[in-house]
């Protein structure tokens, strides 16, 4: 089954920038796709549009059965709460424990202390920092950072991952710890990825699906591909 559809989508910013055209894409439950391109190529945008950062001036997004162009603000929640997201520069609070950071959001939602505390441990241990949890962000290595950012985008055990160059600020091999946790966030979890990256080496290697974007518009949906030079 789907878990994400798009269709006809062009995104045209306040601008006169388009960064979309005409996309149409399904993606299965359960996939691992990766979003190639160079930059300005649409990456960015083509997330933020599943998470309704943007909304599309044309076309439609559906999103675990939701429209999210037609999601009033108030219930954008329905849709946030089916996933999570991941960014380049990890995004974690520093006056907060690893702990902390990765319970925040459960707490906001008002779940209980003890389902709280089984939540963020299961998810610390997938992304193997059990040992860091009363530990400060800036006591952690860049890829520890990222990994804690992975465990709070996971904790409610969402169906979507959405990664934008998630190992961006990462060298080669942190690089490929970061893509370990998340195949076996894939793997165990059901979890559909998709991330955003113009790291040719680790899409080579995964051998995922691969959508590539050359200036708004799609160039290729490969099922287990490989980077596309014509496409940078
Ligand atoms: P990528 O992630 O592949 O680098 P983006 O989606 O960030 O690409 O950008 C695609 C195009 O849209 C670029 O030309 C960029 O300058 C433009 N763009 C991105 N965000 C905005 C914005 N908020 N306002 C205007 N133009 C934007």
């Amino acid at each position: 089954m789907d878990l994400i559809r798009v269709r006809n989508v062009e995104k045209k910013y306040k601008n006169g920038v388009t960064a979309i055209y005409d996309l149409n894409l399904a993606i299965e439950k359960g996939s691992f796709v990766f979003v190639i391109g160079g930059s300005g190529s649409g990456k960015s945008t083509l997330i933020k549009m599943l998470y309704r950062e943007e909304k599309p001036t044309k076309g439609q997004v559906i999103v675990g059965g939701l429209d999210v162009a037609k999601l009033k603000d108030k219930k954008v929640y329905k849709l946030r709460r089916k996933l999570g997201i991941v960014f380049q520069d990890y995004r974690l609070l520093q006056k907060l424990t690893v702990y902390e950071n990765v319970a925040f959001a459960l707490e906001c939602i008002g779940e209980k202390k003890d389902d709280i505390r089984v939540k963020v441990l299961k998810a610390l241990e997938d992304v193997g920092l059990k040992n860091k949890v009363h530990s400060y962000p800036d006591q952690l290595s860049g890829g520890e950072q990222q990994r804690v950012s992975i465990a709070r985008a996971i904790v409610n055990n969402p169906k979507l991952l959405l990664c934008d160059e998630p190992t961006g600020n990462l060298d080669p091999e942190k690089s490929m710890e970061i893509m370990k946790v998340l195949n076996d966030i894939n793997k165990n979890r059901g979890t559909t990825i998709i991330m955003a990256t113009h790291d040719e080496k680790i899409v080579n290697k995964m051998k995922k699906q691969v959508i590539t974007l050359k200036d708004g518009h799609l160039v290729n949906f490969k099922q287990k591909g490989k980077y596309e030079n014509e496409a940078i």
